[in-house]
């Protein structure tokens, strides 16, 4: 044993003291460094999805993108890529129950012969606001009241009620899809659109899916709370227990793709992250399997500095004009800036399997020779790297006055209700039972101008929804806002 500073330790039990009853001496350093590097241990919790789990893994492409994508990665079948994956909840703190109704983080980083690529998805395919001005009060009103430091239904059900965008994802997350049973019968999803180019110049908008090879299992709220009286990592452990016995979870990986140009005339808001592409129109295309097979040696270094960054892309691979996913290209990076410090990139868990040639120098806890003797600007005469036009993607033609627009003025209006609607009308009877049950409980503790607003949304989503929702809340159906007497 030794200190930091590798100097031989004698004692690690009893500290220096004035003899054997005396007080602690001044001189005793290794009690100064074991209690100085105590203090410091923890680096800030995210804010969303500070409870994960993580695993690293494999891709394997089984159909290629070529057509599609300049990007290595999916050149062609029989293609390779190591990987690591962060699963999370979202609104919990980082000790809070695995087992909560909430939406999870699937966070995915491909290390590509090109560089990172990160997929930073959910397990549902769209998400509770399509504006990221109003993420950190959507967010608000999901964590703790300012007053009381409780989790609190009235500031859920006001926030969602007054947003008629959220209707969709909330149906999602009460449906029985809302408390999946473990980490690895769950879907993920880009939610997100983003793009892929190839060399032609040709733009394609994309959503990925993950959909789980080992089925979709899901807990009704009476199995979740009673997991969670008795184990609170319920779903970390799982992960961690079925790769350790050698059971690898595996997720088929798909791309619904949209030709470029398709973007203006489809009838659905394709940036819009609360709207799906419905799958007649734009079919999913198997391209890989991935299979999550080697458990993180040490869980600080490996997930709790896991940085994912929607940005991280290789070339073949873009973003889209979705507005939350632009402010996500920010704030991800800026976060992790914050919580572990501007050299996180350079971090074991995050450093690309491939060469990196930045002229990025200096900052907090630099660890890694920080570019030796090299030269430190560009451009240069001394041989250093330069850049490559040759990855250069395609420009996209955007028109339109600088202003704030709200969806709902567009024409034809944002359509909040159809897609909720739609997932209500797939789902079998009892789906739907758990679905009242599990949106009536909370419902019933809010102030009923409250429970009035939302029925109105998921009324105009569907009448039967709405009237058994009401019915479940003892309110008469008449009596919900807006609706049409038949
Ligand atoms: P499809 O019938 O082609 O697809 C239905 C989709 O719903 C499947 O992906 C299925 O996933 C998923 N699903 C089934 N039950 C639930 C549930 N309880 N919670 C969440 N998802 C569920 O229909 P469309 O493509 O026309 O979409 C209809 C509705 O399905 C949408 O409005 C949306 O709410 C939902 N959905 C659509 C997706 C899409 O990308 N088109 C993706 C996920 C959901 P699985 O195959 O794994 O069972």
């Amino acid at each position: 044993m030794t200190t930091a500073a590798g100097t031989p330790v004698a004692d690690n039990q009893n500290s220096v003291t004035a003899g054997p009853r005396g007080p602690v001496l001044m001189q005793d350093y290794q009690l100064m460094e074991k209690m100085a590097h105590f203090n410091r241990e923890r680096v800030p919790e995210r804010v969303v999805h500070a409870k994960g789990a993580g695993a690293y893994g494999l891709l394997t492409v089984t159909h290629d993108l070529a057509r599609y994508t300049r990007a290595k990665l999916f050149a062609k079948v029989g293609n390779t890529c190591e990987m690591f994956a962060r699963f999370s909840t979202v609104a919990g703190e980082s000790g809070s129950a695995d087992t909560a109704r909430d939406p999870r983080g699937f966070a995915l980083k491909f290390y590509t012969e090109e560089g990172n690529w990160d997929l930073v998805g959910n397990n549902t395919p769209v998400f509770f606001v399509r504006d990221a001005l109003k993420l950190s009060d959507f967010i608000h009103s999901q964590k703790r009241d300012p007053a009381t430091g409780l989790r609190d239904n009235t500031m859920q059900w006001d926030f969602w009620s007054l947003s008629p965008e959220s209707l969709h994802q909330v149906t999602t997350l009460f449906s029985d899809r809302g408390i999946p049973a473990t980490l690895r019968h769950m879907n993920g999803y880009s939610s997100h659109t983003y793009s892929l180019w190839n060399d032609a110049d040709e733009r394609h908008w994309v959503k990925w899916h993950f959909k789980t090879m080992q089925g979709n299992q899901t807990l009704t709220n009476e199995e979740a709370a009673r997991i969670a009286g008795s184990d609170l990592d319920h779903h970390r452990r799982d992960l961690h227990d079925a790769i350790a016995r050698g059971d690898f979870p595996k997720w088929k990986v798909q791309v619904q793709l949209m030709p470029e140009a398709d973007a203006d005339t489809y009838r659905i808001h394709p940036f819009d992250l609360t709207k799906v592409w419905p799958h007649r129109d734009y079919p999913l295309i198997d391209v890989g399997v991935f299979e999550l097979n080697r458990n993180p040696q040490n869980y600080f270094a490996e997930v709790e500095q896991a940085a994912f960054e929607p940005g991280n892309m290789p070339p073949g691979m873009g973003a889209s004009p979705d507005k939350m996913l632009q402010a996500r290209l920010l704030s991800y990076p800026d976060a992790h800036r914050y919580r572990i410090g501007i050299n996180y990139a350079a971090l074991p868990i995050n450093k690309p399997h491939c060469p990196v040639h930045s002229y990025h120098r200096d900052g907090q806890s630099r660890f890694d020779g920080n570019g030796g003797g090299a030269v430190n600007y560009e451009p240069n005469s001394f041989d250093g790297p330069v850049q490559d036009p040759g990855v250069r993607e395609p420009s996209l033609k955007l028109l339109g006055d600088a202003a704030r627009y709200a969806a709902r003025d567009e024409a034809g209006g944002s359509d909040d209700f159809s897609q909720a609607g739609d997932l209500y009308r797939l789902m079998s009877a009892d789906q739907k039972s758990q679905l009242i049950g599990n949106l009536v409980g909370p419902l019933k503790t809010v102030p009923r101008f409250i429970q009035l607003r939302q029925l109105a949304h998921f009324y105009k989503a569907d009448p039967d929804y709405g009237a058994r929702v009401a019915s479940g809340l003892g309110i008469p159906v008449g009596e919900i806002p807006g609706r049409n007497p038949t």
